[in-house]
């Protein structure tokens, strides 16, 4: 689709040119969203990919997704064997239910920043602890905790011309056990509710709960919980308001599946 207000698009992007970001401004990702609905407010376009960042890359500490990688070429990485956890990239990728032309389009970074609670990128990210690193409109870099970078229906801890640079995968939680639980209130629907479990080898537990709530919720503990122990810590973190209402699923409908998936998890990791 045209978007018929735009007049500019920046390819050959430099510091320089970020400088210059003012109202009217947006960065392009794949474009998957951008270019599906009228922008009436924007005008010109920096479209991320002349960055040439590379997509994936490994480091001792980290897998370092580029925010601009491509879902596709997200779900083509192999994780190393020992990384128990990382068939949860796969699993995830599988979660943005759109046609081969959406995945070698859309990036990992405008899955986050376009934050919709069934945003996948932002379950897979919050689940593993990871950090956003975040180019600020005015220089340098900031650094957030990926849990809290999504703050609620398509909104985002962004700064206006803040642009999010990549994300870090920590490889310790990439080798913890994980469990995932995602549920659709139709076969091919968009997520209702995604949850992630993850248990590390000193018996520490978490529970990220996405799509279902408006923004992710992640619950830390020092050992695994029981039941009611897991129940009172999720009744306690999310208020019924927090729950998310559209047409991919009624409040009270997504609460009693997060309920039930979050003791699925919490059985299949520790019960
Ligand atoms: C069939 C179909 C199914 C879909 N299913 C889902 C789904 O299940 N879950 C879901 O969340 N979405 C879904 N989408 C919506 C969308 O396609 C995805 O969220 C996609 O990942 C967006 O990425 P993009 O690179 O195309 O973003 P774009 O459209 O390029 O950008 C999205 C927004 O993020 C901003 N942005 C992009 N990159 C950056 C950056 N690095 N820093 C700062 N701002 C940035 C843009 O300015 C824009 O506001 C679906 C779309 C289609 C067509």
């Amino acid at each position: 689709m045209d978007i018929n207000t735009i007049t500019e698009i920046v390819t050959g992007l430099d510091e320089a040119s970020l400088a210059g970001w003012r109202e009217g401004d947006a960065f392009l990702g794949g474009g998957t969203w951008l270019y599906s609905e009228p922008q009436p407010s924007l005008r010109r376009l920096f479209d991320l990919d002349a960055f040439g960042w590379t997509p994936l890359e490994l480091t001792p500490d980290a897998l370092v997704v580029a925010a601009t990688c491509k879902i596709q070429e997200l779900y083509d990485f192999v994780p190393p064997a020992d990384w128990r956890s990382g068939g949860l990239i796969r699993q995830c990728c599988d979660a943005l239910l759109g046609s081969f032309k959406i995945w070698n389009m859309a990036s990992v970074g405008g899955n986050m920043c376009l934050a919709l609670p069934a945003g996948p990128m932002t379950s897979l990210a919050a689940a593993l602890d990871a950090t956003c690193v975040i180019r600020m409109r005015e220089g340098g870099e900031r650094r957030m905790a990926a849990a809290e970078f999504v703050t609620g229906d398509r909104r985002n801890a962004l700064a206006p011309g803040d642009l999010l640079r990549a994300i870090e995968l920590p490889v310790a939680d990439l080798r913890a056990r994980s469990a995932f639980r995602q549920a659709s209130l139709t076969a091919r629907g968009r997520s209702a509710a995604l949850l992630i479990g993850l248990l590390d080898d000193a018996g520490r537990f978490a529970l990220t709960v996405t799509a279902s709530t408006k923004r992710p919720v992640r619950l830390a503990f020092d050992a695994a919980p029981d039941a009611a122990g897991l129940k009172d810590r999720i009744d306690a973190a999310i208020p019924d308001a927090l729950y998310h209402d559209d047409i991919h699923g009624r409040p009270d409908w997504r609460k009693m599946l997060t309920c039930r998936l979050a003791e699925e998890i919490r059985t299949e990791l520790a019960g």
